[in-house]
């Protein structure tokens, strides 16, 4: 019998009613996960977004936040972890949502644990190219291990903070984008957290004095607009593989 934690695989659980949470996590750990759970959409999307998962298991019908509303704000912040979505019974409305939504698979509940494993592990499987495609963004010479969480601009490693990490995350994964300060906020900042248009400036120039004080600048200020990530004008360089 596999320990808890044996293999490498890390799932977050997303799931308001106590009993199935239970269950479902009981399962996945015997099964060898590491499993983390969240009782709300908000509480998920904070775990989902502060932690590195291989897979979420997503239940649909979740206080605060739903599971598609959830699944869509990490495609939108680019993040492109498998996701099982937990349906109710026979709902064709939450299926074809579901699949719009950027869902892998789906369970209608309810379900057999032995089900959702055999989902769950083809599901992986399917993941594993995707997986180490997602490890590293580059961006001219600034490069993102995802994996690790950490940055490198040339050959120096730079040290930052989890929030700047998310925002600089963002704008790399949309380089090239102008991205609003809004929108910033919303994708960076955990839902429902109060922060002003102004923290976002602060944040970039935190980030600018850690890794961008050079004569190549990537964060680019548009006036009037927000912010964008972009290779520097004329430049040719690779980055670094
Ligand atoms: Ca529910």
């Amino acid at each position: 019998m596999p320990e808890p934690g044996s293999r490498e695989e890390r799932i977050l659980l997303v799931e308001d009613e106590e009993p199935i949470r239970d269950l479902v996590q009981t399962a996945l750990r015997f099964t060898g996960f590491t499993v983390e759970s969240a009782a709300s959409g908000p509480e998920g999307l904070a775990l989902a977004r502060n932690g590195t998962w291989h897979l979420i298991v997503l239940d649909v019908n979740l206080p605060g936040m739903d599971g598609f509303a959830l699944c869509r704000r990490l495609r939108d912040g680019g993040d492109d972890v498998p996701v099982i979505f937990l349906t109710a019974r026979d709902d064709p409305a939450d299926l074809r949502a579901g699949f719009t939504g950027g869902g892998d698979d789906y369970l209608t509940k309810p379900f057999s644990l032995e089900e959702l494993v055999l989902r769950v592990e083809a599901v992986l499987r399917r993941g594993q190219g995707r997986a180490s495609e997602r490890a590293r963004i580059a961006v001219a010479d600034l490069v993102i291990d995802d994996d690790a969480h950490r940055v490198w601009r040339g050959d120096r490693e730079v040290e930052l903070s989890p929030t700047e990490y998310r925002l600089l995350r963002y704008l790399a994964m949309n380089a090239g984008r102008v991205l609003s300060r809004p929108q910033i906020i919303d994708h960076v900042w955990d839902y429902g957290y109060a922060i002003e248009p102004s923290g976002v400036e602060t944040y970039i120039s935190y980030l600018r004095r850690k890794l961008d004080d050079r004569d190549a600048r990537l964060i680019r200020t548009v006036r009037g607009v927000g912010y964008a990530l972009r290779e520097p004008d004329g430049a040719s360089e690779e980055p670094e593989p």
